[in-house]
């Protein structure tokens, strides 16, 4: 898809979820926060839900867990402008509590969609709840940072789980796995990269 037609599309569906209103978590929150990058990327993240700030500018990953955010994305020689950032929830819940499954499952196809616009060739998950979307049942001190291939809807998508950055923001032990986890992004384009050329010298 062209990239008009996937900002087209993409500000169609932030319009459905404004004018949804079966969807949670609405009432307390100060707005919708909605995906936010470069609609041609390859690489999509996927957090939890908006917190404080993210309520407050209506911008996902904009707190203290967005800059430590940022600052991984840098350290492996990336962009976040290059990326899409987004979330699984997409109002805050009050008091920062974790999503419940059944809001998880309120905001499932408006994510779906998203991703199927975006058409990413790989997610990295942020945090358990979006892990859990693609990886069920899947432990996160076990597969953390280790990309995993996963059949998409009838497509392939390579599934890299990361820690949450929140968690790692007064840990620093967790912080150093982050940044170690990190690097297995780079590798992931490079090796799809690899792939695709591979695939024009057949032609
Ligand atoms: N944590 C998340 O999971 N998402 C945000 O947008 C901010 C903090």
């Amino acid at each position: 898809m062209k990239s008009e037609d996937k900002k087209k599309q993409l500000e169609k569906l932030k319009r459905d979820m404004h004018e949804d209103k079966t969807l949670p978590l609405r009432a307390g929150a100060t707005q919708l926060v909605f995906g936010e990058g470069n609609p041609d990327t390859d690489t999509y993240f996927l957090g939890e839900a908006p917190g404080y700030w993210e309520d407050k500018q209506g911008k996902p990953f904009v707190g203290q867990a967005g800059k430590l955010l940022d600052q991984l994305i840098e350290s492996i020689g990336l962009k976040r402008e290059d990326m899409y950032i987004s979330n699984v929830v997409r109002f805050r819940p009050p008091e920062n509590r974790d999503p419940t499954l059944s809001e998880i499952k309120a905001f499932e196809k408006y994510v779906d969609s998203e991703i199927e616009i975006i058409n990413p060739k790989v997610i990295v998950t942020l945090g358990r709840w979006s892990m859990g979307k693609f990886l069920p049942d899947t432990v996160i001190s076990r597969v953390h940072g280790k990309p995993q291939k996963i059949d998409w809807h009838g497509r392939g998508i390579i599934v890299v789980p990361m820690y949450h950055p929140a968690a790692a923001l007064h840990q620093p032990r967790l912080l150093d796995q982050m940044r170690e986890d990190f690097k297995a992004i780079p590798e992931v384009l490079e090796e799809l990269e690899k792939e695709k050329v591979r695939q024009l010298d057949l032609i």
